[in-house]
């Protein structure tokens, strides 16, 4: 089975705290390897779950709150000590350009690989990039500054053929690849054979959303419905709800009613505040609204 996986690296806000680091996370789709977000320790957490650097593909940073970038520059400068020639592809804020720039000035015409910048636009949702398998699509969040996160969406797959069938009419091989592409197939006295009657329904096309930093925005539902799995910010927890509005946050019971409205599958909650030790209250508060969810716990794994 193809791979979809999340690995989370960084499940705390603004500060390290109680043993948890800034955003990020990698989602990993058959051969792809995306960064969501690079907080300070991202490149050290790599190292310790066993995350190989040099087979980044994308980084995708949702806004320019240092807990989520700050690791940017020191994991770039470790790519190009270890010899990275591939080129990078980096989507972000415009801002976080000029300071990648900055960063790196002084010695960056020497650097092995070069780096594709794609400055985000905000506010509406589209299509950012799309690979051979997936499409990525921007998800506006309601922050103190411009903020998006990342819808990844697998591209529509072939049917699958019905081999008995396929005997069945003696269909040579050489078209199977048009039927499973939607072609029907013609016989040599013209009797025409539906391609639905030679395949079967293609798999699922699964998804997954990462909503970073937001406030309770229901706008954001039609975008992410019926998600496999969702990432939702939870900072506070329910009592600390007048904080989360006047710090553009969400509440544990917000992100299980964003999931449950938009109907997904799985929910992960993170980005805890550094006020709170223990996540097991975060857990039973989310379970509340919304049984199958998850605490982000760092070096776990969540297959989508
Ligand atoms: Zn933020």
């Amino acid at each position: 089975m193809a791979e979809f996986k999340l690995t989370i690296l960084g499940s705390n806000s603004a500060v390290p705290a109680h043993n948890r680091n800034p955003s990020a996370q990698i989602l990993k789709h058959h051969s792809t390897s995306f960064l969501i977000d690079c907080g300070e320790a991202t490149q050290f957490q790599m190292n310790k779950f066993h995350i190989k650097r040099g087979k980044l593909d994308y980084i995708l940073i949702s806004h320019m709150h240092g807990d989520h970038y700050f690791g940017l520059v020191g994991l770039l400068n470790t790519l190009n000590l270890n010899g990275r020639k591939t080129d990078l592809n980096i989507f972000g804020p415009p801002e976080l350009e000029q300071i990648i720039l900055l960063q790196t000035d002084y010695k960056r015409e020497d650097w092995n690989f070069k780096i594709n910048f794609t400055p985000m636009t905000f506010g509406e949702s589209y299509l950012l990039f799309e690979t051979k398998n997936l499409e990525v699509f921007t998800i506006p969040l309601d922050h103190r500054v411009p903020c998006n996160g990342f819808l990844f969406k697998e591209k529509k797959k072939a049917r699958k053929i019905n081999i008995e069938a396929i005997e069945q009419f003696n269909i040579p091989k050489t078209l199977i690849k048009d039927i499973k592409n939607g072609a029907d197939y013609v016989d040599e006295r013209g009797n025409v054979i539906k391609h639905e009657n030679l395949t079967s329904d293609a798999k699922e096309r699964k998804t997954y959303a990462y909503c970073s930093d937001t406030k309770y925005n229901e706008r954001i539902i039609p975008i992410i419905k019926n998600v496999d799995l969702v990432y939702h910010e939870a900072t506070f927890l329910k009592e600390d709800d007048e904080k989360a509005v006047l710090r553009f946050h969400s509440t544990t019971h917000q992100a299980g009613i964003i999931a449950k409205k938009a109907n997904a599958k799985k929910l992960i909650i993170g980005h805890f505040s550094a006020r709170y030790a223990n996540l097991n209250v975060f857990l039973n508060e989310v379970q509340e609204v919304f049984p199958n969810s998850a605490v982000a716990i760092e070096g776990e794994e969540h297959f989508i």
